[in-house]
């Protein structure tokens, strides 16, 4: 398959801060990316990489197979959402979203179809007379989306596009831009600090952590099959096992990630722990428990009858939940 983005080896330092330090990454064309990690851990600036508002301090990059250095941004075929959606305030809607075909020098008749089309494509049909201030958060956000839609671009890069935006109405983008992307099949890359946004839209996930990448791959693989504690913790608030307990219950001397909904409480399991806290969140219970000096979380279905704060239980998981991390941490 082809590339849309490739990374080799890139590093964009700022005097001794390593934004983004020796990255290596390939986004496929037509892939739904997402770059997930921490505040701080690179996220933005490699996009600002790809969009070619940043220069690699060293490496190189490519986009659809061409080198991107010295490739200003508006000849890249790439455009932006931000976050704070970034709409010219004394502009009209579809002003604003045929802006940059105007740069281009596309004909007023022209820009104003496409505008609309880019309107109606985001479900704004008919918006293009109002001021970006008539609207809601969530209509401003569709606006920067249709802007940065309205010229076609091979890959388009959100920065935190849903984060001023509240649960529902962010849920309801997070679909909406799923099947636009579908339909559309442009190459996106998503940068989210948000793991269930990560992991509910991608087709492939990256975990950023201090400028590096922890590690690339499906939802599935970053969930299920963390290669580092990090991955493990970052990604969903994994039971982290130390080596020495691992060796002890597998026969292997390395971390282990232990998911919290793997861990069963039951009469017949094969450990002892006592129950030290319980938090209820509404489809499930969070049961802390305390096993071998280690703090471990396990989730409990609503419905299933819940042990109390102080009881000894017994605890228990199947072999092939307990994921070995041999890269440690
Ligand atoms: P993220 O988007 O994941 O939150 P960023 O890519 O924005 O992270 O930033 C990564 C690191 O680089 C941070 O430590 C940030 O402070 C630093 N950084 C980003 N841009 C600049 C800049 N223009 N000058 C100096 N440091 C910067
Ligand atoms: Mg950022």
């Amino acid at each position: 398959m082809q590339s849309a983005v490739l990374f080799k080896n890139v590093s964009r330092h700022y005097g001794e801060v390593r934004a983004v330090d020796a990255v290596d990454l390939e986004v496929r064309a037509g892939e739904f990316f997402a770059m997930l990690g921490p505040s701080g851990s690179g996220k933005t600036t490699s996009l600002r990489l790809i969009a070619g508002f940043e220069q690699p301090t060293a490496g190189h990059i490519e986009i659809f197979g061409e080198t991107a250095e010295g490739v200003p941004p508006y000849r890249r075929n790439v455009n932006t959402v931000f976050q704070d959606y970034a709409l010219f305030p004394h502009m009209s809607v579809r002003d604003n979203v045929a802006y940059g075909l105007m740069i281009a020098g596309t004909g007023k008749k022209e820009r104003f179809a496409k505008a609309e089309e880019a309107l109606e494509l985001v479900r704004l049909p008919g918006y293009g007379d109002r001021a970006p201030s008539a609207l809601s958060g969530g209509q401003r956000q569709r606006v920067a989306l249709a802007r940065a839609l309205v010229n076609q671009p091979k890959v388009l890069l959100l920065d935190e596009p849903l984060g001023a935006l509240d649960l529902k109405l962010r849920e309801q983008m997070q679909e909406e831009l799923k099947s636009l992307q579908q339909s559309l099949g442009i190459t996106f890359i998503f940068v989210t600090h948000d793991q269930g946004e990560a992991l509910s839209m991608a087709d492939r996930v990256a975990v950023f952590d201090h400028g590096r990448i922890q590690q690339v791959g499906t939802p599935e693989d970053i969930y299920q099959r963390p290669d580092t504690a990090f991955v493990a913790d970052f990604v969903g608030s994994s039971n982290i096992l130390p080596a020495d307990v691992v060796q002890e219950l597998a026969g292997k001397g390395a971390q282990a990630s232990l998911r919290p909904e793997a861990v069963r409480i039951g009469p017949g399991e094969a450990h002892e722990a006592t129950v030290t806290g319980l938090s209820y969140t509404g489809a499930v219970t969070r049961v802390s428990l305390a096993f071998r000096e280690m703090h471990l979380t396990a989730l409990v279905a609503a419905g299933t009858p819940l042990p109390e704060r102080g009881d000894s239980v017994r605890i228990g998981w199947d072999a092939s939940a307990l994921h070995l991390m041999e890269r440690g941490a």
